[in-house]
């Protein structure tokens, strides 16, 4: 069976503007930007959503969310502020099963999300 999409980024089959990576994670530009700033950010270790997750993914999931402050900052948009979003399941749309967050800045974004 083919691995997912985001498993073929992670090991460089296919290419991505990726603005980090380190052993456990992999932060690249999303290919359809909703927003002046939009990466995703994900685990390298195949979660297919949110639902998915336990204990021992405690401290993977706060890596992710400190690396996404630090491309927040990096990327300027840390005091205009930004939005970090998990899209799980069908109602959010979510489309690849491979957990990721959005990063999302660079414009005012709208609430409620559509
Ligand atoms: P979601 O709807 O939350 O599952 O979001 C999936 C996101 O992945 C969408 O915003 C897509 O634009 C993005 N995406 C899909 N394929 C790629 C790719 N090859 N490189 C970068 N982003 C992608």
């Amino acid at each position: 069976m083919d691995k997912c999409i985001f498993c073929q980024i992670i090991e460089h089959k296919i290419p991505a503007q990726i603005v980090l990576e380190n052993e456990e994670i992999i932060a690249f530009r999303d290919i359809n930007p909703q927003a002046p700033v939009h990466i995703l950010i994900i685990p390298k270790k195949h979660i297919s959503s949110l639902i998915e997750l336990n204990k021992n993914h405690d401290e993977l999931i706060g890596q992710i969310c400190r690396v996404a402050k630090e491309l927040a900052k990096k990327e300027s948009i840390d005091s205009s502020g930004f939005r970090l979003v998990v899209n799980t399941g069908p109602n959010a749309g979510q489309a690849v099963n491979h957990i990721h967050f959005h990063l999302l800045g660079g414009r005012k974004l709208k609430w409620p999300p559509g």
